[in-house]
């Protein structure tokens, strides 16, 4: 499932490409999603200008001159064709290298020679038009913890709620209540980078470890971003270059490989937590 930095890489790429533009014809070919496709989505979307695309946790936003917002979350398999001309850009996390046409469900044309088309094989993904004077307390935003990569995302904030939960500490990292946008890849990265084992409760992880935990989050989503995602399978921006933070995954995925932190010869181990799969180093990640 992509997660924050994927998503982010996905509208970078986007709002490059769709801002400023007016979306002249939107096509309906299958509107069975998470939910159905609403059938006015032409109305509201047809020659309407995009102000922005803008994200939240793992949503992309889309505002329109009409004020109204195009809400887009890409499931477990959703993915943005971009055409233009000759060219197809492919804006994906789990990419299976075919792009077949029975999997596409809308598409918006900008000109007869650029448009995008969104593709999702599994249809967790789905497609809401809402006011934008409504969006904050919609029922899938208004429960939303804080961007860990925003401003609200801080010690205080992180202190406060950890001392209120007894939850394992990865289960914690992806409750989308407390932080929003971090899925089992980041949550098994960052603990690692933070020397806190996954399976610790929250309310007993010590205080001093808080800033670091912080610090550690932001960065690893941002350098996950900087790396243009993790390709999982064949995840490819819109300059059709894959994202490469797999490359640097120090335990996710490494079950029984030395560990790469300096100093540590520990072997990473794969565990379950609530049915999810952790990775994680007993050596290194005793806090
Ligand atoms: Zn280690």
């Amino acid at each position: 499932m992509p997660e924050l930095p994927e998503v982010e890489v996905v509208r970078r790429s986007l709002s490059k490409f769709i801002n400023g533009q007016k979306i002249k014809k939107v096509h309906i070919f299958n509107r069975n999603l998470r939910y159905k496709i609403d059938k006015n989505l032409k109305i509201f979307v047809e020659n309407q200008k995009v102000i922005s695309t803008k994200r939240k946790s793992k949503y992309l936003l889309i505002e329109l001159s009409n004020n109204y917002i195009i809400l887009l979350h890409l499931g477990m398999t959703g993915k943005i064709f971009i055409l233009e001309k000759n060219t197809t850009h492919k804006t994906s996390f789990y990419y299976d290298n075919f792009f077949l046409k029975k999997h596409n469900h809308f598409s918006f044309e900008f000109n007869k020679s650029k448009k995008i088309i969104y593709n999702d094989v599994r249809k967790f993904g789905f497609v809401k038009i809402l006011k934008k004077s409504e969006v904050k307390s919609s029922s899938h935003l208004r429960f939303l913890g804080p961007d860990p990569l925003s401003g609200k995302f801080k010690n205080e904030y992180l202190k406060n709620k950890l001392s209120k939960t007894k939850k394992s500490v990865k289960n914690f990292f992806m409750d989308q209540k407390y932080v929003s946008g971090i899925g089992n890849i980041y949550a098994n990265e960052i603990l690692h980078l933070s020397s806190i084992n996954p399976r610790k409760k929250t309310f007993k992880i010590k205080k001093k470890l808080i800033p670091y935990l912080v610090k550690n989050t932001k960065l690893i989503l941002k350098k996950s971003i900087k790396y243009g995602g993790s390709s999982i399978k064949d995840f490819k921006g819109i300059s059709g270059k894959k994202g490469d933070f797999q490359e640097e995954f120090k335990v996710y995925e490494r079950e029984g490989l030395e560990c790469k932190k300096r100093g540590c010869n520990g072997k990473i181990k794969k565990i379950y937590i609530s049915n999810r799969s952790s990775f994680f180093c007993p050596k290194c990640q005793s806090n």
